[in-house]
């Protein structure tokens, strides 16, 4: 069946036509600047990139061109739209509502927009992503796929913040996690690669990207991630702050007259490995800077490292060990210094890394010696083919 997976943010709306029974992508591509002025990038599979401007004042509009673009006689790859047999939706925040995917109708759409108040910069642009492609092909089926939804078997104790207990009773103030599918596609292919049941494997997933979060993923199910009730918890991102000192809240404001909109934005934008190197939240920058000796860039690497290998030793404590640590996302699957940074840390574990092995790009790979004691794996994810695969599943 060929799916078309959908992934909707406020300005933009990035697509993917994927061919299930094959795993083939078949075409590919963003509209960008909706409500601005507008641009569709497309790409056939195997084709070149097509840019053109086109007025979207909303997302209509965007729907509505990637429809025909997919459609178009010279480089489209279907002759009609009833040869897409299901739309994938990526939805950001499913809160305590939604524990997988679901098949969306005007009941389970006004579930989500309850979650809007968690996720005010996704959710709302999910919707409306929805709803476009409800008004172009009304007879087509939707799927919800949530990130938040892998998360939702953590038990109690990790999930409850040491707050209040009415702010989770009122409020839902609790941690949620994300990249779900990504922490779900990975774990499950790991068990594939190792030729064991998921069901009796302890995985520790590290997605490291622009956005980063690693999960403890305990006989097949979350048992614990390292983002929060927002993406910007846990780890140090490219310019996200990760876990800080929540009073430095406070000082700021004394200090700098900071109010909470200042401050979120700092944390979220202006942090991270950017905030401390000044430089770049591209990896590859940084890499470079330390090459020349650049001090901040070569701290921001460390730092990154450091709390990657400081969440993998608290989520081998969570499970009471670990069978496979998997490194995947723009990051993980690419960036071999910084593997190598992590894995001296993991000493401990009996892993050791192959360099040779951790060299290889762009594919499935062992990375850890074959007398180490933790197999370390090179994993890459694949967000869009499995939000298409729990589409077909669900229908
Ligand atoms: P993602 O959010 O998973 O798309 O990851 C994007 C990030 O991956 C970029 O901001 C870079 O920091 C990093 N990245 C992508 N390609 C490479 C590469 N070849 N080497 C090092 N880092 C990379």
């Amino acid at each position: 069946m060929n799916v078309l997976v959908i992934n909707c943010g406020s300005s933009s709306l990035k697509f993917q036509l994927i061919d299930t029974d094959s795993k083939d992508m078949l075409a590919k591509g963003i509209c960008e600047r909706i409500g601005i002025d507008g641009r569709l990038v497309y790409q056939k599979a195997g084709g070149e990139k097509e840019k053109s401007d086109k007025a979207m004042p909303t997302h209509n509009e965007a729907i509505k061109y990637v429809l025909e673009a997919l459609q178009n006689e010279a480089t489209g790859v279907i002759k009609s739209l009833d040869e897409i047999g299901a739309v994938g939706h990526r939805i950001v925040h499913g809160a305590e509502n939604f524990t997988e995917s679901v098949v969306l109708n005007d009941e389970i759409l006004a579930k989500i927009e309850e979650c809007n108040d968690l996720a005010p910069l996704h959710n709302p642009a999910n919707l409306i992503g929805v709803r476009a492609c409800q008004d172009a092909m009304p007879s087509t089926p939707m799927i919800g796929v949530f990130d938040t939804a892998f998360h939702q078997t953590m038990p109690e104790h990790a999930y409850i913040y040491g707050l209040p207990y009415e702010y989770y009773e009122d409020y839902k103030v609790r941690r949620y996690g994300f990249h779900g599918t990504s922490h779900s596609f990975v774990s499950k292919r790991v068990a594939e690669i190792v030729g064991k049941p998921v069901e009796d494997l302890k995985i520790i997933v590290c997605h490291l990207g622009n956005g980063s979060s690693i999960c403890a993923v305990k006989n097949g199910k979350s048992v614990d991630t390292s983002m929060g009730l927002t993406p910007l918890e846990g780890l140090v991102m490219g310019t996200r702050c990760g876990d800080v000192d929540p009073a430095i809240l406070e000082y700021l404001h004394n200090k700098k007259g900071f109010d909470v909109d200042d401050i979120m934005k700092v944390l979220n934008k202006e942090s991270g490995v950017y905030g401390i190197s000044k430089l770049s939240s591209d990896f590859r920058d940084l890499t470079d800077a330390k090459l020349k000796g650049d001090h901040k860039a070569t701290l921001a690497l460390t730092v990154f490292a450091y709390r990657v290998a400081k969440y993998i030793g608290s989520y081998v404590a969570a499970m009471n060990g670990v069978d496979v640590i998997a490194f995947t996302a723009g990051i993980g699957e690419n960036d071999e210094l910084v593997r190598a940074d992590v894995m001296p840390y993991l000493g401990y574990l009996g892993i050791e890394l192959d360099e040779e092995a951790n060299n290889i790009r762009g594919e499935e790979v062992t990375i850890s010696t074959k007398d180490s004691k933790v197999q370390v794996m090179v994993v890459p994810t694949n967000e869009e083919l499995a939000i298409a695969r729990e589409t077909v599943n669900l229908l």
